[in-house]
């Protein structure tokens, strides 16, 4: 077998690194023999191991190091993503396989490593000050069915450039290709010359796993991904808490728009994935005047209008009643062809997006549904659109957007609606960074106010001062 260069040099690292270590016989390993890369069976020994290791990054890891291992991490994931989307597809049964592959690309590039942090530094007659974002130590992170593996790798390249480790709790009906994920990142950050278990998991996770984690006092962070079930849950734990909790966003398309992109973008971002994804335009409300063109516009992009009698039988299927609409988890994230053949439509191809020319009291509007069915609301007044709008976000203040070419309305609404992502004459999308400037997330963190998050998001600050004026030279 032939050793080339980038071999040698990490060879050469791990020997100065285990000399450097000095008494501690095997201080990569952190188990005690008990998971397997990564993956645990009880709670403890997924957090002593994490912890372990966690203690070895930041003791005898340098930031170059870090860097080193997020390459690493992402060289990996990208040769990995056909294997990942596939596999993340065939558990959940949501969404669609190559949208999978474009969300898994999109967090794999643009997740910023440690380049985001900044140390702030201040000078004056008294000396020095130093601000620098340390890590936190061990994080308990959960995540959503809706992008199992995603979230995992995105919180693991934040989370580890931020100098942690962290113990996921994952949905239990993605807990295999969790699992296979978790152990490729152990299995890349060892043989790139990190510390074992830097990344765990329960191998079977349960509501009691989330309490488990969250009391640990190993735990110093507990980072939640999903529905506001959970995120308040977490919130009533006492832990300090990073929360990203659900969305329902809405889209405002106003008479000065551009339609036809208007249709073009909303039928791209609302059929991507099936619609699982949190950030996805949920429900449209248009002003009166240009609402048929909008209509046509989106059946001209492969769109499918379902008439009274067929929203009610879509209705009756994909949603639960119960005093009020539920999701039917049967139905969540799955395919708008698969609804219609249910119904009896089996003549209209391969439909992505079903749309609904809907009034505001259709729970499609409300109800948070994750499903390719989008219903259209007239309006006759721009008031009327924001104050619909604003009532269908529930208070999420996660995301919404805006067609329009007169910036005072989409400031009018932005203002309004106070979420943490608006987007303007683009899919939501783009204010993720795909198609969009910036960088990715897939913890948009609403609730607490870190926003999208990145490795910042998951340090603390710490201050250290050089005082009696030192270390200046003016
Ligand atoms: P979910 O809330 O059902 O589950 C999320 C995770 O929390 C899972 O791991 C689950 O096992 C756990 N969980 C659920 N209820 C809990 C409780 N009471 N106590 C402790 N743990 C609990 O959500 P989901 O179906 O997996 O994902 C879809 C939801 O997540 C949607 O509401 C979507 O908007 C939201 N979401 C938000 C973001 C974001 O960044 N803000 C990202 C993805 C998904």
């Amino acid at each position: 077998m032939e050793i080339g260069v980038k071999e040698i040099e990490l060879i050469v690292q791990q020997v100065i690194q285990n000399m450097d270590r000095g008494a501690s016989p095997d201080p990569l390993k952190s188990s005690g023999g008990k998971g397997n890369l990564g993956v645990f069976e009880l709670v403890d020994d997924a957090v002593a191991a994490a912890h372990e290791a966690q203690r070895i990054y930041v003791e005898k890891f340098q930031l170059s190091d870090r860097n080193r291992i997020i390459n690493a991490i992402r060289e990996v994931c990208s040769e990995q993503v056909t294997t990942l989307a596939r596999m993340v597809w065939e558990e959940t049964s949501y969404g669609r396989y190559e949208d999978k592959l474009i969300k898994h690309r999109l967090i794999i590039e643009k997740t910023p490593g440690p380049e985001c942090l900044k140390t702030e530094a201040i000078t004056g007659d008294n000396g020095l000050m130093l601000e620098e974002p340390a890590p936190f130590g061990v994080i308990g992170a959960i995540t959503p069915v809706t992008n199992p593996t995603e979230t995992i790798i995105n919180n693991t390249i934040s989370m580890l450039s931020g100098g942690n480790s962290v113990v996921f709790n994952v949905h239990p009906a993605s807990k295999n290709c969790c699992a296979y994920c978790v152990q490729l990142l152990n299995k890349t950050i060892v043989e790139n010359g990190g510390p074992e278990n830097l990344v765990t998991m329960v191998k079977n996770p349960t509501m009691d796993t989330v309490g488990q984690i969250s009391g640990n006092p190993k735990v110093r962070l507990m980072v939640g991904t999903g529905g506001m079930g959970m995120v308040n849950a977490l919130l009533r734990s006492g832990k300090k808490v990073i929360g990203a909790g659900a969305g329902n966003p809405p889209v405002i398309v106003d008479e000065t728009a551009d339609i036809h992109r208007a249709a073009e973008q909303i039928y791209m971002g609302a059929s991507f994935d099936n619609n699982i994804l949190c950030f996805a335009e949920k429900e449209i409300f248009v002003m009166e005047q240009v609402a048929d063109e909008l209509i046509q516009g989106m059946k001209a992009q492969g769109a499918y209008l379902l008439d009274a009698a067929q929203m009610e039988k879509i209705r009756d299927l994909v949603l639960t009643f119960d005093g009020t609409y539920h999701a039917n988890k049967k139905w969540v994230g799955q395919d708008a062809g698969k609804m219609l053949r249910e119904i009896g439509v089996t003549n209209a191809g391969n439909v992505r997006l079903l749309i609904i020319d809907a009034d505001n009291m259709n729970p499609f509007v409300s109800v948070e549904q994750l499903m390719p069915v989008l219903p259209i609301v007239r309006c006759k007044t721009l008031d009327e659109a924001i104050e619909r709008a604003v009532a269908a976000e529930g208070g999420n203040r996660h995301t919404a957007s805006m067609f329009s070419k007169d910036v005072n309305h989409m400031t009018k609404f932005a203002k309004k609606i106070e979420t943490t992502i608006f987007v303007k004459n683009s899919a939501t999308l783009a204010g993720l960074g795909y198609q969009g400037e910036g960088h990715s997330t897939m913890t948009i963190a609403g609730p607490t106010g870190e926003g999208i998050t990145c490795a910042t998001s998951f340090t603390r600050k710490r201050r250290c001062v050089l005082s009696d004026g030192g270390f200046r030279i003016i």
